[in-house]
């Protein structure tokens, strides 16, 4: 392990997983070595409850590369939720047994990690450049926020998670591990398309020793989670998803909960990079393929409108077209793939069908291959006059490209700030003062310059949005587990 050491005032002591080197051969023959006896396997996922579950008949989960079974979940019935809300009860170790248990879970999550990287490949059609990503995110999450806990600290009390699929190990564990730190009980509810390594991580966490009262896993779909977002009984919720359904829930909350519960929402973007004329193009174009098509686009950080400069914007396109040439889609277990499936097939036909509309307007720029079956989508890249055409956040591998003059510069920022998202911009450029110039009016929550615009490192570089994009505190940051605690003036509202 690395350990960060040295003056530095943010995070004194900060204790980041190593990860695994994918350029060193023995270390891929030990990955292919733990994850292969997984490759056929078939899991089961069911709620895990403090009592006796009472559940429905279980349903297939599927693998969006191939949309073969790759196990069943039993999702959480009306009574499972009822029983789930009664048995709840904060964990009320001292911070130091909890921070403990959490950093066993991380272990736990290391040394399991070619099950994880199966679960997450065949699941969620992660690559394992992703698997390994994402890995080493939910272990930072877990130590970080172990080792973050507010002296303080009191619980809210019960605590709703729920996560998304793009992150369904990372950003779960993430939640959870906040919500746990800071003593909640915690209701986890799963993205309804990877609820089997919900299931694992959860099992994890109770081995490492967090107890079944504080911690319980209700999988299902919008009916679980609108039900865990609108019983009085839940003091916070924790959320990860599109904008519109962090809409719902903040009204469900509104109707349902005392007044001042929290929600952390953390949701979409219209994420832009602007790249002007004295950008190196070889680092501008690395930063653009990463940027949007890691991950098949499915990130909230993820790139989605790119403003280049006329002067250099031909001669970045032939770049950028070639190095999507060279992109692989296709099978994630394979080292040789660069983009995976989508998640499924709506959200395949739901991209489909915005470049099909660019593709009669005449605006396709490229498009490259992809496979057939499963739920594949070609990185593709359109054309557009300004980020205003975007109606909504097209959540796959879609770049759109603007062209802007030099003098526009002023009009460019102002239309990015107008979609009323705030979440990731990415700027290159080698004039300092036009660096501070952009970087000072954008209104974003992570900003990156002359690099890509995703990954961010827990612990080093907090990750949240403003407006449309999120409620704030930042993950992985310094204000993150204060809001999981209980204001001392509601403590006589209960
Ligand atoms: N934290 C991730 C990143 O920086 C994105 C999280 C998300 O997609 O929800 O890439």
């Amino acid at each position: 392990r690395s350990i960060a050491t040295g003056p530095d005032l943010f995070a004194p002591e900060r204790v980041n997983s190593q990860g695994f080197d994918l350029a060193h051969a023995p270390t891929l023959a030990r990955i292919d070595q733990a994850r292969t006896p997984w490759l056929t396997h078939s899991w089961r996922a069911a709620p895990l409850l403090a009592q006796d579950a009472a559940p429905l008949s279980p349903e297939d989960v599927i693998n969006p590369s191939d949309l073969t079974p790759v196990g069943q979940v039993t999702p959480a019935s009306p009574q499972d939720i009822a029983t789930a809300l009664t048995a709840a009860s904060p964990w009320d170790a001292p911070a130091s047994a909890r921070a403990a248990a959490l950093n066993k879970a991380a272990d736990l999550y290391e040394d399991n990690f070619g099950e994880l990287f199966a679960l997450l490949s065949r699941e969620a059609g992660k690559t394992l450049l992703d698997c390994v990503s994402e890995l080493r995110e939910a272990v930072d999450f877990l130590r970080f926020y172990a080792s973050r806990i507010p002296t303080d600290a009191k619980p809210a009390g019960i605590f709703t998670c729920i996560s998304p699929w793009n992150f369904p190990l990372a950003i779960f564990s993430g939640q959870i591990a906040a919500a746990l730190a800071t003593g909640n009980a915690v209701l986890a509810k799963p993205a309804e398309q990877t609820p089997l390594i919900a299931y694992r991580a959860i099992s994890l966490l109770h081995q490492a020793g967090v107890p079944r009262a504080a911690l319980q896993l209700l999988p299902g779909g919008g009916s679980v989670g609108a039900a865990l977002t609108s019983d009085n009984r839940v003091n916070g919720v924790a959320f990860t998803g599109s904008t519109a359904t962090a809409l719902k829930i903040r009204s469900s909350m509104a109707d349902n909960l005392r007044p001042g519960t929290p929600l952390i929402a953390e949701t979409g973007g219209l994420n832009a990079m602007i790249v002007d004329s004295t950008a190196l193009p070889e680092q501008a174009v690395q930063s653009i393929i990463e940027s949007a098509f890691q991950s098949a686009g499915q990130r909230c950080s993820a790139l989605r409108c790119l403003y280049l400069q006329e002067d250099i914007a031909d001669g970045v396109l032939t770049m950028l077209t070639g190095a999507m040439e060279a992109l692989n889609t296709g099978n994630p277990w394979l080292l040789s793939t660069d983009s995976g499936p989508v998640i499924d097939q709506t959200a395949r036909d739901g991209i489909a069908s915005h470049i099909a509309i660019a593709r009669a307007e005449g605006r396709l720029l490229k498009q490259v291959q992809a496979p057939e079956q499963g739920t594949f989508v070609a990185p593709t890249l359109i054309e557009i006059p300004g980020i205003a055409a975007l109606e909504q956040e097209i959540f796959g591998p879609v770049l759109h490209v603007v062209r802007f003059k030099a003098v526009d510069l002023d009009n460019v920022i102002a239309d990015i700030n107008a979609t009323g998202y705030g979440l990731t911009f990415g700027l290159h450029s080698r004039i300092d003062d036009r660096v501070q110039y952009v970087t000072d009016r954008i209104e974003a929550g992570n900003i990156y310059v002359n690099r890509n615009q995703i990954g961010a490192v827990v612990g080093s570089q907090p990750f949240g949005g403003e407006g449309l994009s999120g409620t704030g505190p930042k993950a992985g940051g310094p204000n993150y587990l204060p809001r999981f605690c209980a204001p001392d003036r509601q403590h006589s509202s209960a």
